[in-house]
């Protein structure tokens, strides 16, 4: 039988898409485990996780987790280490067991895991939680096929808006401030036209970008891998696997009691921070909208708000430490989310059909706001003033756009078209259920050979 080791990068916004691709492969047949570090384990807080088991490496930093580790790139550094030392223990043990792996999926920014896979022999796949247009960047970037443009220049890629530098993902940008994370990105695709690569996302939503990857890859979108309706394997909008506590009861009675379309759902995800200027900014343009407002904010990120902010947002505003976020999105109040554009938090947004006001901060967020603002039309963004960040009043413009003005009924109808298309591509006969089902087939006939070949070796 197919035994597939899905192997995640230990954070939030890789976890919850792995997470849910793993419930879905299990759900059409395959064993699955799940492996990621002990402190992860140990530490998040655990619901239906179906019929996925768990098993367990270490990254170095079992008390503490990647928040312990000096920075990332040394936490990169011990996860590589530490990580492959302690799955290649794993599999050993496992190939002594009744039930083998037969192959392995590995998220394209750990390749370390696919390095381990091969010294097994254990063919292996590559999992991008990046949207393809973004994968497709990075990897033309890499190739030399493609160059970052200069400031005020802007080029055109295959059938996309056209784009400028800030467009981009910023870490596809050699010379940057960040030249480890930059060799990560741009080196997470190392296979071959017969090699899969799976992606979290769908034909209809990236059509173009789907079809230069195919030129590269055996490329296949599987996703939105969100637990949404028709998805039968997750009920009550989780993904099963925390690290923050939600403030679940707070949320949903304040949002129980509140028209539909009349709040604004606030948060920037698990890992940006913000500066104090531009938190008094969001803070002000919010309350000063008028609009309900739920607002995300970390606990390790209260001290950079408005002093006193938190006890006391005013009338319409509610402050939490974290939500349950697709809960939160899937009810009716919710008229708009203004969002970092995480990619998860991106592809949520669609699947449950709401506008977004868009204010990136880094990585691959400035290229998915460009895509909800030109491409998909399913929501604005902000644009920032002469200091560098987004203002009050722009805040102000930008919710009163969306939730009452011309072009919030034009993004209202949008969203509404592609949540209905993205859950199209996951149900019966879907572009994602197809690729998935062709997957399947895959690791069916990789288990089959696996299997014969060691019976022949014994
Ligand atoms: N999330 C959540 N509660 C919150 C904020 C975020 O459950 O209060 C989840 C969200 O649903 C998403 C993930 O955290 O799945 C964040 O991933 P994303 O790619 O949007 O951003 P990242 O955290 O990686 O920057």
């Amino acid at each position: 039988m197919a035994h597939v080791l899905i192997l995640i990068y230990p954070i939030q916004g890789h976890i919850n898409p792995m997470l849910q691709f793993a419930k879905d492969l299990a759900s059409k047949g395959p064993k699955v485990t799940l492996v990621t570090t002990s402190y992860i384990i140990t530490n998040s807080i655990k619901a239906q996780i179906g019929n996925v088991s768990i098993a367990s490496i270490s990254d170095g930093y079992d008390e503490g987790g990647i928040q312990s580790a000096p920075n990332l790139v040394a936490y990169n550094d011990s996860l590589e280490v530490v990580g492959s030392k302690t799955l290649a223990e794993l599999i050993e043990k496992y190939n002594r067991s009744t039930e083998p792996f037969t192959c392995m999926v590995f998220d394209t920014i750990s390749p370390w895991g696919d390095k381990v896979a091969q010294s097994f022999g254990l063919p292996s796949i590559a999992f991008s939680t990046q949207s393809c247009a973004v994968s497709a960047i990075y990897h033309q970037v890499k190739k030399g096929v493609l160059h970052v443009p200069e400031p005020g220049i802007t080029v055109e890629l295959f059938g996309l808006p056209l784009m400028e530098r800030a467009d981009f993902p910023s870490l596809a940008v050699k010379d940057g401030p960040y030249p480890t994370l930059t060799e990560v990105n741009l080196n997470q695709f190392n296979g071959t036209k017969d090699d899969w690569v799976l992606f979290n996302s769908f034909d209809e939503l990236e059509t173009e970008a789907m079809t230069v990857l195919k030129d590269y890859f055996h490329a296949r979108a599987i996703g939105p891998c969100v637990p949404f309706l028709p998805r039968a394997n997750g009920p009550g909008n989780t993904y099963g696997m925390s690290l923050l506590k939600p403030e679940d009861d707070m949320c949903m009675k304040w949002l129980n009691g509140k028209p539909a379309n009349s709040v604004v759902y606030v948060s920037f995800g698990s890992s940006v921070s913000l500066t104090n200027k531009q938190m008094e900014e969001l803070a002000e343009g919010l309350r000063s909208s008028g609009k309900y407002f739920l607002w995300v904010v970390r606990a390790a990120e209260q001290k950079t708000l408005p002093k006193g902010f938190v006890e006391n947002p005013g009338d319409n505003g509610l402050v939490v430490t974290w939500s349950q976020q697709l809960k939160v999105l899937a009810n009716e109040a919710i008229g708009c989310f203004l969002t970092h554009c995480g990619w998860n938090s991106t592809l949520e947004a669609i699947c449950f059909g709401v506008p977004m006001l868009a204010i990136p901060q880094w990585t691959d967020q400035p290229t998915n706001a460009k895509f909800i603002e030109e491409m998909w039309g399913t929501g604005l963004r902000a644009k920032a003033g002469e200091e560098g960040f987004v203002q009050r009043d722009e805040v102000m413009r930008c919710v009163e756009e969306i939730m009452d003005g011309e072009k919030g009924c034009q993004i209202r109808e949008n969203a509404a078209k592609w949540k209905e298309l993205a859950k199209l591509a996951v149900s019966d006969g879907g572009s994602s259920d197809n690729a998935l089902n062709e997957f399947v087939a895959y690791v069916n006939e990789m288990a089959e050979k696996r299997l014969k070949l060691q019976k022949v070796c014994i």
